[in-house]
């Protein structure tokens, strides 16, 4: 039987980041993955294939409706190869998995292809396609199963026309009128991208706002400009039935008065959250326990009940990121080798992908106002830029949140061109406990989607913008 110092269940960005730090701490590391490909949800069927999908139908868009005004005329009917689309997002895909599978032979990691399963605390179980079981020992696991879409107990999901986020990276045709399920970042990632491919898209949210994590502000802003991409948005309603009737998906749900609402489209793109997975890992046979929502119980060191046993990512309470399982990989690994490693949640980015980005960092103004910090705001109009106006991406904007008393950010939250990218000056500043004049006094390239940032950052400092 092989033996372990380290033996990583799951592949995903959580996983895969943890194999490669134990492995260059010099711990002999094990993976175990049941899919073929490595990288979990977040390569195969998640962060990856969402962005170049997202990315297609950008270009589509642009085309069709902004090649005009830039004076590029294209001669005839410019058309989606959706098929096309779908096979060059897999081709991303494939090219970003196999890069998983060449940096676990950089590593000398020794990856399984299996459904991995505790036998006891020390001991897993590994099995195979083929039939056969294998057993390795291992010194510490690391769980990182990740999460699966989740669902409604009234809907079922036939995975054709009620579909999950992993049908809508692949689908056949583009639909009539995509009814979304869920104002969140996946419902509005993909209902965007085919919205800009010539579907209908209908937004059914049960909150009275998208986003509802994220700043109100936020909310808002990019409510008014997806609603400008004619995306149509249902708060405050609450699914109460999903039929499917041949072609057709009926939604019904009640709005906030009580009255009932039909919705009647091709596809319905069920999106209301994931959940933690754990099926299938026999957790119970190392006496792992999991809480009420199925996800397994850790302490601040990602250690479970059972001392040698490790979860990190979105089988764990807390964000369920890609960025926020690598930060959890790296820290257990650092662990095992007797390190003190540190995360400081506060400071995991959140990002949505639409067009316009969001992002945002560290707390909004309700959870400012509901600790009863004393803050004051600064912020600056997307509009009010050069480099927005040069590429015609005028709406959003970014927000900074200061303490009163001493000026330090306390977050910071954006919407605009290239925002995801923008969010990491801020993650930065906040690291090193900036006060918004710092980020005042320091130099931003002129013309760029960053001077905004500089901007807010003024404005927050004595309302001293000095573009607006
Ligand atoms: P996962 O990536 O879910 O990986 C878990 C792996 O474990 C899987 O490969 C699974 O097959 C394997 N596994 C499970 N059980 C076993 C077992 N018993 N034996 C062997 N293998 C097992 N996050 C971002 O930060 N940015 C984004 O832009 C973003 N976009 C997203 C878009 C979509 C459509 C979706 C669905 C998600 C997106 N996410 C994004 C979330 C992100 O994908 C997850 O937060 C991330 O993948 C979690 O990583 P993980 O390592 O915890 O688990």
């Amino acid at each position: 039987m092989t033996e372990y110092d380290v033996a990583v269940i799951g592949s995903g960005p959580g996983g895969y980041v943890a194999a490669i730090r134990c492995a260059q701490l010099g711990m002999k590391t094990a993976i175990i993955e049941k899919y073929s490909t490595l990288g979990g949800t977040c390569l195969n069927v998640g962060c990856i294939p969402s962005k170049a999908l997202l990315d297609s139908s950008h270009h589509y868009e642009d085309a069709v409706k902004h090649f005009e005004e830039h004076g590029i005329e294209i001669p005839g009917e410019i058309k989606v190869n959706l098929g096309k689309m779908i096979a060059r997002k897999q081709g991303v895909v494939d090219m970003t998995t196999k890069g998983i599978q060449f940096l676990m032979d950089k590593n000398k990691i020794d990856v399984y292809e299996g459904v991995g399963s505790f036998k006891d605390a020390t001991h897993l179980d590994i099995a195979k396609t083929d039939g056969s079981t294998e057993t390795i020992k291992a010194k510490n696991t690391i769980i990182a199963t990740g999460s699966k879409p989740s669902s409604l107990p009234f809907i079922t999901l036939d995975k054709e026309r009620v579909i999950t986020s992993t049908e809508a990276l692949k689908l056949n045709e583009i639909p009539k009128h995509m009814i979304v399920i869920g104002g969140g970042v996946i419902g509005l990632e993909l209902g965007q991208v085919y919205k800009r491919l010539g579907a209908e898209v209908s937004v059914v949210e049960y909150m009275d706002r998208i986003i509802p994590t994220m700043d109100a502000g936020l909310s808002k802003e990019l409510m008014k400009s997806m609603k400008k991409q004619k995306v149509k948005f249902y708060l405050s309603h609450k699914v109460k039935s999903v039929q499917r009737k041949g072609d057709e998906v009926i939604v019904k749900a009640d709005d906030k008065k009580g009255d009932e609402v039909t919705f009647t489209g091709d596809y319905c793109l069920v999106s209301v959250g994931r959940r933690p997975y754990t099926d299938g890992l026999k957790a119970d046979a190392a006496g792992v326990k999991l809480d009420d929502r199925g996800r397994v119980i850790v302490n601040d060191h990602l250690q479970t009940n059972i001392p040698n046993i490790y979860a990190i990512g979105d089988v764990v309470r807390g964000a369920m990121l890609a960025h926020k399982a690598e930060e959890e990989g790296t820290m257990v690994a650092e662990l095992i080798a007797g390190q003190k490693p540190h995360i400081d949640y506060n400071l995991i980015p959140g990002v949505v992908y639409t067009w316009p980005e969001v992002a945002a960092v560290g707390k909004t103004e309700e959870e400012l106002k509901e600790a009863g910090i004393s803050y004051k705001v600064g912020q600056f109009p997307m509009r009010a830029l050069g480099r927005s106006r040069a590429s015609m991406d005028v709406d959003g904007f970014v927000k900074i949140l200061a303490d009163t008393a001493t000026d330090e950010v306390l977050g910071v939250h954006m919407i605009g061109a290239r925002c995801a990218d923008l969010i990491s000056e801020a993650v930065t500043a906040m690291e090193f406990r900036a006060s918004a004049e710092d980020i005042a006094r320091m130099s931003h390239a002129h013309p760029t989607y960053s001077e905004a940032v500089k901007e807010a950052a003024l404005a927050a400092t004595a309302d001293r913008a000095l573009h607006i």
